[in-house]
């Protein structure tokens, strides 16, 4: 750890309610039921606010107030659907001071990147695709695609406003109208978004944001007038999901986990490909369905990169995440932590080493430290299961073929990271690798235009781009 002076962000610029209701049929309405439940800062531990937990009840009021909405909403002219859309898009992004601060209280990433990665991806979201809703006939869907009805969606707590914009910016440009719960640790900026909602003048019901965990998220998916459904979260609720939907008729994408391999050849620019692999585990503390959790390296450059590597950790500052020079956040519940520290402390009892900078963990809040994993065997379980944190396993190997090999060994498919100078190779592995995302040179990249999704047990269907949409079409 090296000197620096903090240079905090101020909390002042929200104006967190102590306590919030649900957004149905463009009104804040109470909760049928008793519950509430407080959300936290991790980094402090200090209540935020007080939310509804929505109920059986609940969600379908949301979803009646959104299938009145639906008959108007997809009637009306693409071209005025993108006018709402393009209005919201320039909300956020006249608002987002604000919301990035409020998604950094509520979920502990640094300020840095809910500022600069998170908030401009939102606003790149519904400004992209607010340009579709007047030219779906040209969208590849045939020439009169029509919408679904009423989406069921369903997100997690890693992204939660960009987790929203990918779910909520195509089912609206399609003329869908939405029921949306965001995760039971980070509702505050769904709360937010709907009050942009009401600022941009959406016809009331178009979009509902009901709050609760995971019996809210049961009785929305498994509604009977809820015509498709839209989850990003484990592949275990994945899985459940699909079973619970299956034989419904509702058109489902499921967006789930992944174990990505991030693979560094022996000619690659190793300073790069340090940053790189740096950027793919420790962004958002590695709470990343994307994240490059297992690195392959070369064996003949791996001692070199693995010390440029643990030399540029110890320069990372883990702290306070309203500090703009914050490289690493605080983990966004307890129960996360507890699963990284058990998975991690499993590497160890499994045979691996491990190592972390030097780096004292405040004394409030939820912290864990960069980690390296070496000596890892394919068969270990954090070479296996998403450890879903800072954590890192590294494994090398030999030639290309080896190199695909295992990076294709593993349950997900969800992306992976190819370093190298020769285009040729990157070809080569990019045709091999069973992975929705295949990066080359770069990690955790992302644009509204660009179709993602994964293979295999990280889910089916693709958000984003044009592919994006026909999750939200019948053709
Ligand atoms: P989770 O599956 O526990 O929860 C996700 C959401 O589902 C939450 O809103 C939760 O309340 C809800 N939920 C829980 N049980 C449910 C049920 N039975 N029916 C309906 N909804 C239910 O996941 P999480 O811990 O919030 O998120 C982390 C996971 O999300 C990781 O596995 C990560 O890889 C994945 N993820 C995937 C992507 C992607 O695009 N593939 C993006 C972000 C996160």
């Amino acid at each position: 750890m090296f000197e620096y002076a903090p240079a905090p962000e101020s909390r002042d610029v929200v104006d967190i309610k102590p306590s919030y209701q649900l957004f149905v049929g463009g009104e804040w309405v109470d909760s049928q039921g008793e519950n509430r439940h407080k959300t936290i800062n991790p980094a402090s531990e200090e209540v935020l606010a007080e939310v509804s937990w929505a109920t059986e009840e609940d969600v379908d009021r949301a979803v009646r107030a959104a299938r009145k909405a639906f008959g108007p909403w997809s009637a009306m002219p693409g071209s005025e659907r993108a006018k709402y859309l393009f209005r919201i898009a320039r909300i956020i992004q006249e608002r987002s001071r604000e919301l990035a601060v409020l998604e950094t209280l509520d979920n502990g990433k640094p300020i840095r990147e809910s500022r600069d990665v998170d908030l401009p991806l939102v606003a790149a979201h519904f400004f992209y695709y607010a340009g579709w809703a007047d030219k779906l006939a040209y969208a590849g869907h045939g020439p009169d695609p029509r919408p679904l009805g009423v989406a069921g969606q369903v997100i997690p707590w890693n992204f939660p406003l960009l987790m929203l914009a990918w779910k909520i910016a195509p089912a609206l440009a399609c003329g869908n109208t939405v029921v949306l719960k965001p995760a039971e640790t980070t509702p505050l900026t769904a709360l937010l978004f709907a009050e942009i909602c009401r600022q941009a003048d959406l016809p009331p019901g178009v979009v509902n944001i009901v709050t609760g965990a995971g019996e809210t998220g049961a009785a929305l998916v498994n509604h009977p007038d809820v015509d498709k459904v839209a989850f990003t979260g484990s592949t275990e609720v994945g899985r459940m999901i699909a079973r619970s939907v299956a034989g419904s008729g509702k058109k489902v994408t499921l967006e789930l986990g992944g174990k990505a391999a991030n693979i560094v050849f022996d000619d690659a620019a190793l300073d790069q490909a340090v940053e790189g692999v740096v950027n793919g585990i420790f962004f958002n503390q590695g709470h990343v369905c994307c994240a490059g959790s297992r690195l392959l390296v070369q064996e003949s450059v791996a001692d070199e990169l693995l010390d440029a590597l643990k030399r540029r950790l110890a320069t990372l500052r883990l702290g306070d995440p309203l500090d703009k020079n914050t490289d690493i956040g605080a983990i966004n519940s307890a129960a996360q932590l507890a699963k990284i520290r058990e998975l991690s402390d499993l590497g160890e009892v499994e045979g691996a080493e491990r190592w972390s900078p030097e780096c004292p963990l405040p004394d409030r809040g939820f912290w864990f430290p960069p980690t390296i994993f070496t000596g890892v065997a394919q068969s270990h379980r954090i070479a296996r299961e998403e450890v879903f944190g800072p954590v890192l396993s590294v494994l090398t190997f030999r030639t290309p073929a080896e190199a695909v090999e295992k990076a294709n060994n593993t349950p997900f498919g969800l992306s992976a990271g190819v370093w190298t100078e020769k285009g040729s190779r990157i070809l080569w592995m990019a045709d091999r690798l069973r992975a929705g995302v295949v990066w080359a040179n770069t990690f955790n990249r992302f644009d509204p235009a660009s179709p993602f999704g994964g293979y295999k047990e990280s889910g089916y269907g693709r958000e984003g781009g044009r592919h994006g949409l026909e999750a939200y079409l019948d053709v």
